[in-house]
Formats: C-alpha cells, sequence, structure tokens
C-alpha cells in the first residue's frame, strides 16, 4: 500500500512563510493535483514529500512509513520536475532504462519496460539518440518515461507537460492518466493548469498563499467553490459574483423569489457562465453586452448588470451585440452562497 499522510506540514524561507498548515491524505492509487498560481507552495509541497527540502515542522507517512527524516533516495519514490535532468551522457534508452537497472532488473525486463514507456510517451524514435539532440518537449518526455518505467508505487510529477505543445499537451494528459490508473500509481501532480487538474486528478487540492483552500473532486470543485478565490481560479471563464442583499430569508431577484441561506444582510451570489440564461431585455437581470467572442463550443458575452462584470456562455452563433441590452435568469438549482466579509462558501 502507498498511501500518503502529509500531517501539518508548514515551511518558512527565512521571513516567507511558503506553506502554513498542510494536511492531506492521499489514498493508495489516487491521482491529487496540486492546483495553484505561481508561488501558492505547490514546488515546494512536492519537494518536501521527495525530501529534497526539509519543512520547518510536521510529518510525511508513506505506505505507514515516517519518511520526515529519511533522505530521497531511500524513500521509494519516483519523480519528475519540470527541470529534472535527463542524464546528458546517456542515450535515451539507457536514461529510460536507468531506475531499472538500479534496482537490478536484467536486460529483458529493461527493454520490455524501456519498449512500453517509450511507446506510450512517443519516443521510441529517439531510443539511440543523446539528450542534446532532443527538444525540450523529446526531453521533458524522456524524464516522464523514466519514472514510469519502473512502475513506481508513488510518483511526484511538477508540471510534467510544461514544455509540450497544446494537442501533444492533450494527447498526453489522456495517456497518463490511462496508464497511471492501470498501475494503479499513488500520483501527486502539481499543476497551475486548471484544465490539467480538471482533467487528470481524482481529487484536486486547490492551494493559495501556502495553504489548501479545498480538497474535492474536480466536479465538486468546480460546483461548489468553498471560496471565491477557488471560484475564480478554476473553471474558465471564472465564476461570476453578483453582490446581492437578502431579507426575510428570501432574495428577491429579477422578478423571481429565491431561498437564501441567511436572513438579512449582503451576500454574493456565485454563479457559473453556462448557468445565466440569456433572456429577452426586460426579462430577469438587466445585463449589457460589451464583447462578444465567439469560442466555437458556445460564444462567451461579457458585459456588466449593474456595477458587476459578468461572463455568460451563450449557445454558439446566438447572434448578441455589443451595445446591446438582454436579460439574464440565472438557474435557482446552480447557484453557491458566499459571505463578502470572509470570501467563504455559506452552507
Ligand atoms: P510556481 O508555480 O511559480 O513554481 P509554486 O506554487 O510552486 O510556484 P513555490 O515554488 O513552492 O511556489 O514557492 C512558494 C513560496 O516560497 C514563494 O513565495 C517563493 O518565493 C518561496 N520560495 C520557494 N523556494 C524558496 C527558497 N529556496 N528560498 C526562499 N524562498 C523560496
Amino acid at each position: 500500500m502507498a498511501e500518503i499522510t502529509i500531517d501539518g506540514i508548514a515551511k518558512s524561507f527565512g521571513a516567507t512563510r511558503a506553506l502554513e498548515q498542510i494536511d492531506l491524505s492521499v489514498a493508495d492509487g489516487e491521482f491529487v493535483a496540486l492546483l495553484g498560481p505561481s508561488g501558492c507552495g505547490k514546488t515546494t509541497l512536492l519537494r518536501i514529500i521527495a525530501g529534497l527540502e526539509s519543512a520547518t515542522s510536521g510529518r510525511i507517512v508513506i505506505g505507514g512509513r515516517d519518511l520526515t527524516e529519511v533522505p530521497t533516495r531511500r524513500r521509494g519514490l519516483a519523480m519528475v520536475f519540470q527541470n529534472y535532468a535527463v542524464f546528458p551522457h546517456m542515450t535515451v534508452y539507457e536514461n529510460v532504462g536507468f531506475g531499472l537497472r538500479m534496482q537490478g532488473a536484467d536486460e529483458a525486463r529493461v527493454k520490455a519496460q524501456v519498449g512500453k514507456a517509450a511507446e506510450l510517451l512517443h519516443i521510441t524514435p529517439y531510443l539511440d539518440r543523446y539528450p542534446a539532440k532532443l527538444s525540450g518537449g523529446q526531453r521533458q518526455r524522456v524524464a516522464v518515461a523514466r519514472a514510469l518505467a519502473v512502475e513506481p508505487p508513488v510518483l511526484l510529477m511538477d508540471e510534467p507537460l510544461y514544455n509540450l505543445d497544446a494537442l501533444l499537451r492533450l494527447e498526453m494528459r489522456a495517456e497518463l492518466k490511462a496508464v497511471l490508473r492501470e498501475a494503479k500509481t499513488t500520483t501527486i501532480y502539481v499543476t497551475h493548469d486548471q484544465t490539467e487538474a480538471m482533467g487528470l486528478a481524482d481529487r484536486i487540492a486547490v492551494m493559495h498563499g501556502g495553504r489548501i483552500e479545498q480538497i474535492d473532486r474536480p466536479t465538486a470543485v468546480y460546483e461548489r467553490p468553498a471560496t471565491t478565490f477557488v471560484g475564480g481560479f478554476v473553471g474558465s471563464p471564472p465564476m461570476n459574483f453578483l453582490p446581492v442583499s437578502v431579507a426575510n430569508a428570501r432574495l428577491e431577484l429579477a422578478g423571481s423569489s429565491l431561498p437564501a441561506p441567511r436572513a438579512s444582510g449582503d451576500l454574493l451570489m456565485g454563479i457559473r457562465a453556462e448557468d445565466l440564461m440569456p433572456v429577452a431585455a426586460g426579462e430577469g437581470l438587466p445585463f449589457d453586452i460589451a464583447v462578444v467572442e465567439p469560442l466555437g463550443a458556445h460564444d462567451l458575452v461579457t458585459g456588466r448588470s449593474g456595477a458587476t462584470l459578468l461572463r455568460v456562455a451563450a449557445p454558439a452563433g446566438s447572434g448578441h451585440k455589443p451595445g446591446t441590452r438582454i436579460g439574464l435568469r440565472p438557474d435557482p438549482k446552480r447557484l453557491v452562497w458566499m459571505d463578502p466579509a470572509s470570501g467563504r462558501a455559506l452552507p
């Protein structure tokens, strides 16, 4: 079993508090993405799990073993980092087979595993080349193949698809997901790309300012963000937040009366772009259209309702025009309520 327990990990670099108090459990065979903006502490957390960085406090336990004081090479982990160098003096074949040889695998097994990993990462044509003769994206795929070839129980990855073009990234993402699921590898994957996290992960830990703001399944994080930060960071476009006033535990909004989670006061109403239905002017919330972007699958319509900027995913080709006013009707089943002072979701 290779479940991972991160227990009260904190880290300061001098006066910089990179991680506040991180508690996270990853089940055996689970894929967890650490998602967040630049500087939120993702890489630091991954490096602490790997033993490349020591925590200021807290424990790392993997498969029931407390590894906090155990050096990296004895933690039994495989890792791929964004700038994780491949060995320049070894061919691609030797690079990918390196971990297996270190484990004492015989040549037949090395060959079989290297072949499989190379096939998966589309690097079979380059097996005899040296890394200097590869592109950045090809070298990155060699590093991923090298980690996968040993079929590790635990795999740590930091932006491993960073150097790849969009199409290859999409393809690698799907293949990586399939292979890790089949091998039941426990994986922690750092990314700042929310579509990558949504697509790959069983659960996403959304990080902000050295803390985990929410950890949940991708659809739950998307539909029921725990904070305004999560709603704004996960999903493209970001979740809309409309300031509203509640009285008698109801919100009177654009001709409809909705139950509210508080008796009275100011709240933020969170709603996704696809849950705002365009209706005729004079119905629903008044909405002044500023920009219409035809994105293929839908038209992204940006504008204002009063002072509030809103984004609406309208059906493709719906013919909305900048400078005109329409109405918007929020789907009452898809609302989330946030406390404007704390930015936290209300039950
Ligand atoms: P990115 O996506 O940009 O890599 P990240 O979320 O991985 O960002 P970290 O690299 O973990 O963020 O950095 C977290 C914080 O700790 C940042 O404020 C960073 O400046 C700081 N930090 C990281 N490493 C060090 C270090 N070796 N010395 C001092 N400060 C550091």
